[in-house]
């Protein structure tokens, strides 16, 4: 921009120049050829004409045509100013993201293209970054938030980049990652680790800490002929297979991971038809009273029954929903289902349903739970929820709201997977839960490791001070039931009281409860 000025401001002093140029030229013409004498002589023999005016007229001529021409060259230089600054800002948009100010996704590819070009002489890598549970941020914390996050990645990633790098926002939570000049093996994934070790602190923003993991997809291109399209579906391919790990970190693209990422993205339009035909149903696991043996309730756990009889796993398919929004409409559709079950069971068992931290931005979530129990003829204080401990529920003021509002319906609410995530404690004191889970990794070694133990102990008393009742996940021996039993926890649930299973009552009651033996899972 300052260079445009800068051409323009010579190109008036030119055109200044010129004016006052012919100006003179046209003065010097007049006393060159006499014209003034001549005026004079012609007036003197026409006094009657009063020729003097004209004279005056004839010198102020050239005088006003220089001020007039000069102002009209600024006008016409302003306006011109004023088109080309318009035209850079119109560049500016069509090629950057307006948010973060950085490359938008068409001008990265043809940065990605123009490079690429070259690629045999010296190797460019693609890098691809998403970020993590991002729409639940969004959902969670509001939209300013997400923004407020999206320009903190913005400039974290710019700044482990470093100088020679194109860092660029595709849309949404996607941004690439372009290395001119690429540096090979070692060099490079050390590289690439530096960039995702930025994401491991979280994101001090205006309003609250944000935790923002990010999967990032890698490819290295050093040989001529490929363009950007396919380099940004290598990437993206080597991102989803980062993804698919369930974790944050970073993956080279290999073959084959093209396949996989279509694969991902048909389970996302198969899960969108699946959730309303119902293929998704309630399996459940029986809670039992660790003293008495009795079952006391279950929890309902989902499965995918897919038209080829094959039967997906949920952690195969919630992070898709979470991922997607469609968890609300799959909770309803398992809630209903689970409620027409439940009806027929005897009154004092309790179910229980898994609720993702992303429903809390639903709504309608307590009335839409309400009419469901209702329309079943179920009474509210049998149904408990259980949210997972999740490093996302950072604005606590949410999470309660939604919990209170749970409670006051006299619905019981559960804090999952307890032990997991780091800021439990601060959980524990701040939400008003009624009943905590111990996370079933303490449970596999419980006998052999003196820390779970210690951890299991301590859980336990603290939660039974606080009020709250305890239920130990992942009982699978005897052995692990009687430690658990000894040091006073409440409840438990394993595979030595039941598998999820189909069905879960036993309607003429001689079996007992307790999932159904040929409705029951296998497990390996
Ligand atoms: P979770 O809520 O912690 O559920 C308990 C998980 O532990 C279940 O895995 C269950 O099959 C498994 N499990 C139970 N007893 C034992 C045992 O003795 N040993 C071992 N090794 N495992 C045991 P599942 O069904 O695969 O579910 C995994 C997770 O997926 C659940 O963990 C829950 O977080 C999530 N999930 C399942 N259904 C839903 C749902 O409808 N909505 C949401 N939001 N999440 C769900
Ligand atoms: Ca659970
Ligand atoms: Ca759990």
């Amino acid at each position: 921009m300052k260079k445009t000025k800068a051409k323009l401001a010579r190109a008036a002093w030119r055109d200044a120049i010129i004016i006052f140029g012919i100006s003179a030229a046209l003065l010097a013409y007049f006393i060159s050829v006499e014209a003034f004498e001549y005026v004079v002589e012609f007036s003197d023999s026409h006094e009657s004409w009063e020729l003097d005016e004209i004279l005056t007229l004839l010198m102020v001529l050239p005088a006003a045509l220089a001020i007039f021409s000069w102002r009209r060259v600024k006008e016409t230089r302003s306006e011109l100013i004023a088109r080309i600054e318009a035209e850079n800002r119109a560049q500016q948009m069509a090629l950057h993201d307006p948010l973060t100010g950085l490359p938008n996704r068409r001008h990265i590819k043809q940065e990605i293209d123009k490079l690429l070009a070259d690629a045999d002489r010296s190797p460019v890598a693609v890098m691809m970054l998403d970020l993590n549970r991002f729409k639940a941020t969004n959902d969670l914390l509001g939209h300013l938030v997400g923004d407020q996050l999206l320009i903190g990645v913005a400039e974290r990633l710019t700044e482990a980049s470093g100088p020679q790098a194109v860092v660029s926002r595709l849309g949404g939570d996607e941004f690439v990652v372009l290395l001119p000049d690429a540096p090979k093996g070692e060099a490079l994934l050390a590289k690439v680790e530096q960039i995702s070790e930025a994401f491991d602190k979280p994101f001090e923003l205006e309003s609250s800490i944000v935790s923002a993991g990010a999967s990032i997809g890698v490819t290295f291109i050093d040989t001529a002929g490929v363009n950007s399209e396919i380099a940004l579906s290598q990437a993206d391919a080597a991102m989803y297979g980062c993804k698919a790990k369930g974790s944050n970190g970073f993956r080279f693209f290999e073959a084959g991971m093209e396949e996989a990422s279509i694969r991902r993205a048909e389970l996302e339009t198969q899960l969108a038809q699946a959730i309303p035909e119902n293929q998704i149903r309630p399996y459940y696991q029986p809670l039992v009273n660790l003293s008495t043996g009795e079952v006391v309730g279950f929890e309902v756990l989902a499965r995918w029954h897919r038209d080829d009889g094959e039967v997906r796993m949920p952690g195969e398919f919630i992070p898709i929903a979470e991922d997607t929004g469609m968890i609300c409409e799959l909770y309803y559709s398992l809630l209903r289902q689970a409620a027409e079950d439940v009806k027929h069971w005897p009154p004092e068992l309790s179910f229980s349903i898994n609720l993702s931290p992303i429903q809390f931005s639903d709504e309608w979530l307590i009335e839409r739970t309400l009419q469901i129990l209702s329309e079943a003829g179920i009474a509210p204080g049998r149904l408990e929820i259980e949210i997972t401990e999740n490093a996302l529920v950072k604005d606590v003021e949410v999470a309660r709201k939604v919990i209170e509002d749970f409670k006051r319906q006299r619905i019981r609410v559960a804090l999952d997977d307890f032990g997991t995530g780091y800021s439990s404690l601060r959980h524990l004191n701040e939400l008003e839960f009624d009943k905590l889970k111990i996370d079933r990794s303490f449970i596999r070694d419980l006998e052999f490791n003196e820390s779970s133990q210690t951890i299991v102990r301590t859980i336990t008393s603290l939660a039974h001070n606080l009020g709250l009742e305890v239920t130990v996940e992942g009982i699978e021996s005897t052995l692990n039931a009687d430690t658990l039993i000894g040091y006073g926890c409440d409840l438990g649930q394993g595979y030595l009281y039941g598998k999820p299973g189909k069905a879960t009552f036993a309607h003429d009651g001689k079996d007992g409860y307790g999932a159904r033996k040929d409705g029951a899972e296998k497990v390996a």
